[in-house]
């Protein structure tokens, strides 16, 4: 008997062998709660639009530890994720921005937040840790404020940024499909603002928001405008050479990924070719189960090889 109530027989209990003590389900979420709560405090925040207070959660220091950097800077964290808590959002008024850019608000731009946001606004209760649904929901938040205000093409670029990265934590196709609609509202703003705002914004000079405009292209498969952007990186003067590697590490990404385009679609016309004899459904079929059979990274290997 591995049931830990056995011995209960003689008063009674017999059938407690599929009793489970905790449920895993709900002692992960507690292990993940109690996690947080000791890398979390309140901190009392000043809205400066209407002037209350209000207790915003935020991490303690050294409580995050990087594990790795996406290709377009997106930090990936162990133990607790700092994207989650980038945002204030006002309990009283709504008004909401990222930590950074909180308090950089002009007399126009509140008198803004009053009428479009605050007026609407219903407040709500946060739990005692977020979760990537809420970073979401808060991060709207101050891409909202930041659209009412008419903050720089910079600002909400780097908003649309970050909700690409949140949807990327996500695993469906919906979470694939809303990464590629924040980086393709990214890339306007940040475009925009590489040739009309002043810079550096957010830590990124100008080299660095090139780099980066020609990655977003990428991403999203626009390679011609990705491949403008990464050779401007490398013919510009005064780049380090940190940058210039992991522009042509980019760049040559793209070329394989045209060289794997070609080979699949001559690929396609020599099975179909193969299978004239068969009539047109089998045929169809057998040029997709040829595909399943040879994943792009077997091919790519094959490409590499030769
Ligand atoms: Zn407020």
């Amino acid at each position: 008997m591995n049931s830990i109530f056995s011995g209960l027989e003689n008063v009674g209990f017999k059938d407690t062998d599929n009793l489970t003590l905790y449920k895993k389900e709900e002692l992960q979420e507690l292990e993940t709660q109690h996690k947080n709560f000791s890398l979390l405090y309140k901190k009392t925040v000043t809205c400066p639009v209407c002037e209350n207070t209000f207790k915003q959660l935020a991490l303690k220091s050294n409580s995050y530890r990087m594990i790795s950097k996406d290709s377009d800077f997106f930090i990936r964290y162990d133990l607790i994720n700092p994207y989650f808590y980038d945002v204030y959002v006002c309990e009283h008024c709504g008004y909401s921005a990222l930590k950074v850019d909180f308090n950089k608000i002009t007399e126009r731009q509140k008198e803004l937040v009053k009428t479009n946001v605050s007026q609407k606004f219903k407040s709500r209760t946060y739990p005692e840790s977020y979760t990537r649904e809420i970073a979401i929901e808060r991060y709207k938040l101050a891409l909202l404020n930041a659209t009412y205000i008419n903050s720089k093409a910079g600002t909400k670029a780097m908003i649309c940024l970050k909700l690409a990265w949140m949807y990327r934590l996500g695993d469906s196709d919906k979470d694939k499909e809303l990464e590629r609609t924040f980086l393709t509202s990214a890339l306007e703003g940040f475009e925009f603002a590489f040739s009309k705002e002043s810079l550096p914004i957010y830590k990124m000079n100008t080299f660095l928001l090139m780099y980066l405009i020609g990655e977003i292209n990428r991403r999203l498969g626009n390679y011609n405008s990705s491949l403008n952007w990464f050779s401007r990186v490398l013919t510009t003067p005064g780049v380090s050479s940190t940058l210039k590697d992991l522009t042509r590490t980019q760049r040559d990404l793209i070329k394989e990924s045209q060289m794997l385009e070609e080979k699949l679609k001559n690929k396609d016309i020599i099975e179909s070719n193969i299978n004239l004899d068969n009539d047109m459904e089998s045929n169809k079929s057998q040029v997709t189960i040829n595909k399943i059979k040879n994943p792009n990274k077997g091919i790519l290997a094959k490409i590499l090889k030769k």
